[in-house]
Parts: structure tokens; sequence; C-alpha cells
């Protein structure tokens, strides 16, 4: 039965010779190659021991029989109980490890395997958690992660959104609900840097809403506050308008925003209306930021900053040359955009994609458009998305503030 404590001979997965170097470096990950036996008999998401081929203790791992990643560790400390506590124990790690972050009530609270807990993340928004579960570990264990998260936060109302594609590597079905107490399906306003922003939790993507930016909304503020006659802001990629928000409280005389979401974009309109923002400089396209960026250029207009903050082009290093292209093409159309002495603050959320490889692609991208730049930041995601030193994977998203010359 889910979650609860059973007793029975311990499962055991016994590593192939050599195979126990990178658990020993507390990578969480066990890949089903490096698996030379199983022993017992574990259900999915129930926890195993994995062992050296000599018999050495290395992780309790929660079990997913489904996945190529046939285990991930719970923990590396054998005295360890994998147990409704454990999780109690953690998530409250977790929790108290956020810091307050000021004219905000929505951060990420549980950053899956970066903060010890693979396969579950959890966002809070206001008064309502939504978690996300991905794995058959965390999945097994959902009840005790949930009470877990009420004991801590206090907060007694939580969505889970477990609607994302991994969950089928995993043979897990997609579902989206109330886990617990009541969440409307309505539109949840949250704060982030003083500003309100209405969220879809129960449509909108990820956990609802891109956490992970608000640092690099504050500094799109910011930037366009340095133009004192009013900055011509193009926000491709917008979304809800969260950085369209910010431009237009940082004094910007005009808003481009581009998203391919219908949905999104009316959010994203009223997002500037909530705020008493002027929504006559706010224009909004629904349009694929592929051709609207040649359009824009074919009409020949220019933009003091512009924020390139596109989906996930590669998940894994396997789709890294297809999607360095796409980086290519947006950032080259980009500079191309941008009057001189302009800035643009480009990403990439791909964890295919290192910063380094990032950092040439936008020197490609400048060099082809015949501009020079300078990089004046490098960006990441808040400190409620921490990376473990030990799973280099979490280091998804990666920004560079540029200066055109
Ligand atoms: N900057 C946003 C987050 C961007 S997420 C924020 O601060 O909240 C990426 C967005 O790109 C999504 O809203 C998605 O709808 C949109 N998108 C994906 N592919 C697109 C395309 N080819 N053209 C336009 N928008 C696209």
């Amino acid at each position: 039965m889910a979650g609860r404590l059973t007793i029975h001979p311990m499962h055991k997965i016994i590593l192939k010779a050599g195979r126990e170097k990178s658990l020993k470096r507390r990578h969480p990950w066990v890949f089903s190659g490096a698996v030379d036996r199983l022993q017992g008999s574990p259900g999915a998401g129930e926890t195993v021991a994995v062992q050296s081929r000599d018999g050495e203790f290395l992780a309790w791992a929660g079990y997913s029989p489904d996945s190529q990643i046939v285990a991930r560790a719970w923990s590396f400390r054998e005295a360890d109980t994998i147990d409704a506590g454990f999780f109690r124990r953690r998530i409250g790690e977790s929790v108290a490890a956020r810091p307050v972050f000021p004219g905000a009530d929505a951060w990420r609270l549980v950053h899956g395997e970066s903060d010890g807990l693979p396969g579950l993340v959890v966002d809070r928004y206001s008064e309502t958690l939504v978690a996300q579960i991905t794995t058959a570990g965390a999945e097994f264990w959902r009840e005790a992660i949930a009470d877990a998260l009420i004991a801590v936060t206090g907060v007694k109302n939580i969505l889970e959104r477990s609607d994302v594609d991994v969950r089928e590597l995993e043979g897990l079905p997609s579902k989206v609900g109330v886990l617990r107490g009541e969440v409307k399906d309505e539109p949840v306003v949250i704060e982030e840097n003083g500003v309100h922003l209405s969220v879809d939790l129960w449509r909108g993507h990820k956990t609802g809403f891109y956490l992970d930016q608000r640092d690099n909304r504050a500094l799109t503020r910011q930037v366009t506050r340095e133009y004192s006659h009013g900055a011509d802001v193009l926000n491709c990629f917008c979304y809800t308008g969260g950085m369209s928000v910010a431009a237009l409280a940082g004094g910007a005389k005009s808003v481009l925003s581009i998203d391919s979401s219908g949905p999104a974009l009316a959010i994203a309109a009223d997002n500037v209306k909530q705020n008493g923002l002027a929504a006559d400089r706010a224009e909004w396209m629904e349009a694929d930021v592929f051709q609207a960026l040649r359009q824009l250029r074919d009409r020949g207009r220019q933009f003091d900053l512009i924020v390139l903050d596109p989906p996930k082009f590669a998940p894994t290093a396997h789709h890294a040359e297809k999607a360095t292209r796409a980086y290519k093409d947006i950032n080259l159309l980009g500079f191309k955009l941008l009057r001189p002495g302009g800035h643009l603050m480009t990403y990439s959320c791909s964890g295919g994609i290192s910063a380094d490889l990032f950092q040439k692609v936008v020197a490609g991208a400048a060099l082809d458009a015949g501009v020079d730049a300078q990089i004046l930041r490098r960006l990441g995601p808040g400190v409620d998305h921490p990376v473990s030193v030990h799973f280099p994977e979490g280091d998804y998203l990666k920004g560079l503030l540029l200066r055109r010359g």
C-alpha cells in the first residue's frame, strides 16, 4: 500500500563492478545499464537499498521499474529510514532554506533533486501549494508528502499538477486535481516584486507560472528604468506578461509582447490592467516568434530592450544541435532589431545547453548580425531554485544581459 511501511525482506539493487562511482559522488540517479541484479521484488516506487558489487551500501532509493533511470536516491546514509518522518524532515529543511522574498508571496519550496527530493516540485502561490510528482518513488510517498507539506507550511490547500510528459517514462498517468483542502478553478493573484499577477494554477504552464524568472523580471524593470526618456521594449515568449508588466512598471514607452498562446496573452493583458499600468503602451501579438521577428525586421522596427525567453528547445544534450540553431536564429534577429546601445536579455532554459555553449551561440549571433555586444551580467534562476553541486542536470536556466555596441 502506497506510503505505508511494510515489513518485507529488503529489496536491493546490486550494481555492476565500477558503476558505483556516480552514487559515491552523490549523483542521485541509477541507470538501468549500471544494474547487475535486483534482489527481492520491489513494487513501483518502493524503497530499495543500492549496493556496489562488493556489497558496500551506497544509497536508499525509490524504484522506477519502467524507467531507464531505474532508481533515484532519497538518502546516502545507511542509518536513515525512508518513511513519513523522513519526508517531513526533508521537506522541512527545504522550506526552511527559503529566504523571505520582499514583495512576493510566491516561490518554490521544493526543487526536486537539488533539494534531495527527486521527482518532487512544490511551489507556493499565496495560500495554495502546487505539487508536481514526476517519479514512481515520489508517487509512492504522495500522501506522506502531502501531509508533510501541510504540517511544515501550515498551508491547507494543495493542487496536484502531475501532468507532465516525463511521467509517461515512469509508467504513471497524467493527473491534475486537488490533493488537499480546497482549490477553486479560478485565477490566483500573486505578488511578485511588488506587482500583482494572475496565475491559472489548473492550466498554466509548469505549476502555473515561471517562478524561476522572478529576479530577472526585477532586472527587466531595472534596465527599463535606465532609459530616462522611456524605452521601446520587445518581449518575446511573454507568456502571462510578467516581463511586460515589469517593463511597464519600469517606465517603458512601449512594450510589444509576443506569444503563441492566446489564453496566456489574455491573462497578460489583464495583468497590465490590474497593476494600473497604461494599457495603451502595451501591444500584444499572438504569433510564432520566429516569424514575428522576421516581420518586425522587414518593417524596420527597432527597440531599446529585447527579452528573449523561449521554452526549452533542448530538454537533453541529445537535442542540442537543433536547439542551437533555434537559439542562434532568434538571437541574431534580436540583435538586428536592437538600437545601438540597446539591451538584450536572452535566456535558455534547456538542460541540454550549457552556459558556455549558450554564450558561444549568442556570440555567433552577434557576429552574423554584424554587431558588437558586451555581457553585462550572467543570469540564472532565483535562490528558491538552487542547483545541487552533485546534480549538474539541475542547472537548466541560464541567461545573459548584453549591451549592443
Ligand atoms: N518570460 C515568461 C516565460 C516564458 S515561457 C515569463 O516571465 O513568465 C515560454 C513561452 O513561449 C510560453 O508562454 C509559450 O506559450 C511560448 N511559446 C513557445 N513557442 C513559441 C513560439 N514559437 N512562438 C511564440 N511563443 C512561443
